[in-house]
């Protein structure tokens, strides 16, 4: 591949391509590729699959990584195994967006889950991943248990009444057709998708660069629910590397949680990972008010 042929988000310099990612006006992160394994243009983004050095191979959407190989693990985990220890008995799952299958790898190794739908708008993303990326998408497609549904998670919830145990909410950072996702809207209707007792979780952004949106979602999530808490998890791909998590609760509160129901071929979360993740920094409570 020459200068000319390298898409928009990348470069040559010095003989080595770059990988660019322009998080925001004053900030660029810059990652050396070792190859571009595949790029197609979707209706809703540029897919670009990269093996990067250190971080190995990652799915990037329009220019920003969304899961290395490296460290996707860590977000994948977090954002599962909580909500999913925190509630009783979870079978029926709902996952929206989450199209590199990662989250949905993890849900599947709960016993209990006899039903996933696993809702993303791109199925080119979860076709990618599942040729290029197994190291992250696992057994995602071959396990008869998840319901593969392409089509936007917010229309998907508006007309569905307590059918999930829980819902996680694995969406991109929220920009185009992810911006509903953040939306009051969508999480009045996520709610009325949950069974009695269920749980749903979400990704809320940088606590460092994202303070307005962590703050808009932990609003309106206490508004909805008696128990939301969030939490925090280390993940160096993300810029700022501190990520954001809220779950939201029906019944049970994760900090009562029973953790030695927590699965153990996990590489990030244990038990004191659990118990810890849900200690907030002043900056981080702050950011709540
Ligand atoms: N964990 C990573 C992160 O936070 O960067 C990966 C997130 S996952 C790749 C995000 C997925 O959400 C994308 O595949 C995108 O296509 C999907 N998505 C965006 N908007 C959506 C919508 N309205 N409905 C369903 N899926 C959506």
């Amino acid at each position: 591949m020459n200068e000319k042929q390298l898409g928009k988000y990348f470069k040559y310099d010095d003989g080595n391509i770059w990988l660019v990612e322009n998080d925001r006006d004053n900030m660029k992160l810059e990652y050396r590729a070792k190859k571009i394994i595949s790029s197609v243009k979707s209706t809703y983004q540029q897919i670009d699959i990269v093996e990067l050095y250190d971080f190995g191979k990652c799915l990037v959407l329009d220019g920003a990584v969304q899961s290395t190989v490296l460290d996707g693990y860590i977000y994948n985990e977090m954002i599962s195994h909580i909500p999913l220890v925190t509630h009783d008995k979870p079978q029926d799952v709902l996952i929206i967006g989450g199209g590199d299958c990662g989250v949905a790898n993890e849900v599947l190794k709960y016993e209990n889950v006899r039903k996933v739908d696993f809702v993303e708008i791109d199925e080119l993303v979860a076709r990618e991943c599942i040729k290029h990326i197994p190291e992250i998408a696992g057994t995602t497609s071959k396990d008869s248990r998840v319901n593969f549904i392409f089509a936007d998670g917010v229309k998907f919830v508006e007309d569905k009444k307590g059918c999930y145990d829980v819902i996680l909410v694995d969406s991109s950072d929220p920009i185009g057709p992810a911006v509903q996702l953040f939306s009051r809207e969508f999480y009045e209707n996520v709610k009325k998708c949950l069974k009695e007792g269920g749980v749903m979780a979400c990704q809320s952004q940088s606590p460092i660069f994202n303070k307005d949106i962590l703050k808009n979602t932990y609003g309106i999530l206490n508004e909805l629910y008696p128990i939301v808490r969030p939490y925090t998890a280390v993940v160096p791909s993300y810029p700022g590397g501190m990520w954001s998590f809220t779950l939201a609760s029906l019944k049970n509160d994760p900090l009562k949680a029973d953790t030695s129901k927590l699965k153990p071929n996990t590489k990030y979360i244990n038990e004191e990972i659990f118990q810890s993740c849900f200690k907030l920094s002043n900056m981080f409570k702050e950011s709540l008010k």
